[in-house]
C-alpha cells in the first residue's frame, strides 16, 4: 500500500515459532505440515519460507520450502518431499509430531508469485515437489472462482510420486484448467498421455500456444528447471515472460 509519504515499508522477515498443527501424507515420501504462526503476514502464491532446526548442541540446519497453501486459506501449509540422505527432509517428513516446534521466517520472494490480479494465459511446469508453488497457485486461482485459462504439465517418476493426487483430480473438472502429468518411469498399465521426460512436443501439445503469451512458471531440480526453459525459450515463448524457480543442488 503507498501513500502520500511513498510506499509503506514491507514487514521485516523475523524468525517465528511454528508450532506443528496437522499433518498429511501425500505419498509415502512426501508430508504436508500445516503450521501455527503466530503473527504470520499472509502470503502471496508462489512465496517460500525459510526453516531453521536447531539441535541440542546448538547446531542449526535451514532449508527453504515453497508455501503450499492458498493466500485465502489463512493457513501456513508446506509439503516436503524426503531426499533419503537429506539432512533435514528426512527429519521433516518422518519424524516431526503435531505439538512440536521449530522456527521459520517468511514469507520470502517476489518474482515466482502469481495473483488472479496478473491475469493469464497461466503455463505451470512442475517437477517432482516442484508442484508445491504451483500448487499455491492452482489453489489460489480456484478460491477465487477465477476462469483464467491455465495449464499445467508436472513431470513424477511414476503416478505414486504425484502428490494432492485427489485435489488434483478434483481441480480438473474445471473446463479452463487443463491438467497434465508425465511418467517419467512407471507409467501406469494402459497409460496413454504423457511419458518421458518433459519435451518440446509436450510443451507445444499443454500450449498455450507463445502467440498467447502465457505467463509461465517453471519449479523443480536445477536440471529440471534448465531444461524447460531452453524448450520453452526454442519454442517462441518470451524469456520475459517465464519465471523459474529452482529446488535442488546446481
Ligand atoms: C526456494 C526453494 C523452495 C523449496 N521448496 C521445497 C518444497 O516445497 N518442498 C521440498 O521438498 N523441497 C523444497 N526445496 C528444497 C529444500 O530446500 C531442500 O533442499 C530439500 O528438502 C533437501 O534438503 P535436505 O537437507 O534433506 O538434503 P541435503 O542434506 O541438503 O542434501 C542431500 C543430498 O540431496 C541433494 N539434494 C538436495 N536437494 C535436492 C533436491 N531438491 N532434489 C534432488 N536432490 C537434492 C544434495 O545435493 C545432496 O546430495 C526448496 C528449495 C528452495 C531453494
Amino acid at each position: 500500500m503507498a501513500d502520500a509519504r511513498g510506499p509503506a515499508t514491507p514487514p521485516a522477515i523475523v524468525w517465528r515459532t511454528a508450532t506443528v498443527a496437522a499433518t498429511r501424507a501425500e505419498n509415502d515420501h512426501a508430508r504436508t505440515l500445516e503450521l501455527d504462526v503466530p503473527g504470520w503476514p499472509g502470503h502471496r502464491a508462489g512465496q517460500y519460507l525459510d526453516v531453521r532446526l536447531t539441535a541440542e548442541d546448538g547446531y542449526q540446519a535451514q532449508r527453504s520450502f515453497s508455501l503450499a497453501s492458498a493466500p485465502e486459506s489463512g493457513r501456513v501449509e508446506i509439503t516436503v518431499e524426503r531426499i533419503d540422505d537429506g539432512e533435514v527432509s528426512p527429519y521433516l517428513v518422518d519424524e516431526l509430531r503435531v505439538g512440536d516446534q521449530f522456527e521459520l521466517r517468511g514469507p520470502i520472494g517476489g518474482p515466482f508469485t502469481w495473483s488472479v490480479a496478473d491475469g493469464g494465459p497461466l503455463l505451470l511446469i512442475a517437477g517432482g515437489s516442484g508442484l508445491v508453488p504451483l500448487m499455491a497457485m492452482l489453489r489460489h486461482r480456484a478460491a477465487r472462482g477465477s476462469t483464467i485459462d491455465a495449464r499445467a504439465l508436472v513431470s513424477v517418476r511414476g503416478p505414486g510420486d504425484l502428490l494432492y493426487r485427489d485435489e488434483l483430480t478434483a481441480l480438473a473438472s474445471d473446463d479452463r484448467l487443463d491438467l497434465r502429468p508425465t511418467y517419467t518411469r512407471l507409467p501406469p498399465p494402459g497409460w496413454s498421455g504423457f511419458a518421458g521426460r518433459i519435451d518440446a512436443a509436450m510443451v507445444a501439445a499443454i500450449g498455450p500456444p507463445p502467440q498467447e503469451r502465457p505467463l509461465v512458471f517453471v519449479c523443480g531440480p536445477t536440471p529440471f528447471v534448465e531444461h524447460a526453459a531452453d524448450l520453452l525459450v526454442d519454442g517462441g515463448h518470451d524469456p520475459a515472460r517465464i519465471r523459474t524457480e529452482r529446488f535442488g543442488p546446481s
